[in-house]
């Protein structure tokens, strides 16, 4: 057995074994490595940070789509940004009320390889006939989307270095608000709390949202193969709250099975830890 190992702080290391790395090619964005193990399965890092694995990608795929339709049933719209490896859109796919997603993801290779060799997200995203597939950059693509023309945006991004830097700018966030209508919500990367570098990643993206949503939340879940296994979404809308607002019978109707994200859950995500809290309040 191999080891894959990603720096996560100064001093602090984490590994996963593998058997054998079955993909490795430099994209024009990114380097893209894909590995086969036993444990976490078939995993992918993008210039040498995890992506997905198979092992825990339910985890993140409920966690950044269940709570917002949860929050408004009525969501038909959908743009997702990044989420190459097609596990966001597999899931907000289940949706059979949904009629319409977008995703727009800048590195079309990243997806190409997930069809091959990540099939638990990528396979039949791409032919469901509310797809649309536009390879090119999420903040272009909001800067010239129509005002009120979506119900709900998923910011599926790799973290605020290199390409995905722009998903984490007040001028991206101001984009998004224009381009929701009046109930939409705004789902977005804001890492980990532990961590300075991360934290610090985490606190400027909510001080920014804040300023522009009236509606700004940020909700936990256990990731173990992501920096510290502690890791954020923020939730921001124009008028809904993901707690006062919820719809929970509504939500049963779907009847979705979900192996991590359930109603209770969505409740207790939103409560967070005080060293969570303050670093979040802090200017
Ligand atoms: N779940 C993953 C995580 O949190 O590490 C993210 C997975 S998904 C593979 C992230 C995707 O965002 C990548 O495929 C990357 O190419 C894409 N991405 C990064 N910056 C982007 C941008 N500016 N516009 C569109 N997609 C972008």
């Amino acid at each position: 057995m191999k080891w894959y190992t990603e720096q996560w702080s100064d001093q602090c290391k984490f590994s996963i074994g593998y058997n054998e790395e079955i993909h490795s090619e430099q994209s024009p964005f990114q380097k893209i490595d894909f590995y086969k193990g036993e444990d976490f399965g078939t995993f992918f890092t993008l210039d040498g940070l995890m992506m997905v694995n198979e092992k825990d990608e339910f985890v993140y795929h409920d966690m950044i789509t269940h709570p917002a339709f949860a929050t408004n049933p009525d969501i038909k719209k959908v743009l997702i940004i990044g989420g190459g490896d097609g596990g966001t859109a597999r899931e907000v796919l289940r949706y059979k009320s949904v009629e319409k997603v977008v995703m727009v993801e800048i590195d079309e290779l990243v997806f190409r390889l997930c069809q091959k060799y990540l099939p638990i997200t990528a396979a039949g995203v791409e032919e469901d006939p509310r797809m649309e597939m536009i390879f090119d950059d999420g903040l272009a693509y909001v800067q010239n989307a129509a005002d009120n023309s979506f119900d709900l945006i998923l910011v599926d991004s790799t973290d605020p270095i290199s390409v995905g830097e722009g998903l984490f700018t007040t001028a991206f966030y101001k984009e998004c608000f224009r381009v929701l209508n009046e109930k939409g919500i705004l789902i977005n990367q804001h890492e980990s709390p532990y961590f300075t570098e991360y934290a610090e990643n985490m606190r400027k993206a909510h001080k920014k949202i804040k300023g522009i949503f009236p509606i700004a939340s940020v909700y936990q879940f256990h990731m173990p193969t992501y920096p510290s296994g502690h890791w954020l979404f923020g939730f921001a809308s124009k008028a809904l709250h993901p707690i006062k607002d919820i719809q929970v019978d509504a939500w049963d109707k779907f009847g979705l099975k979900t192996k991590y994200y359930n109603t209770d859950l969505h409740v207790g995500a939103f409560a967070l830890p005080t060293f969570v809290k303050e670093a979040l309040d802090r200017d």
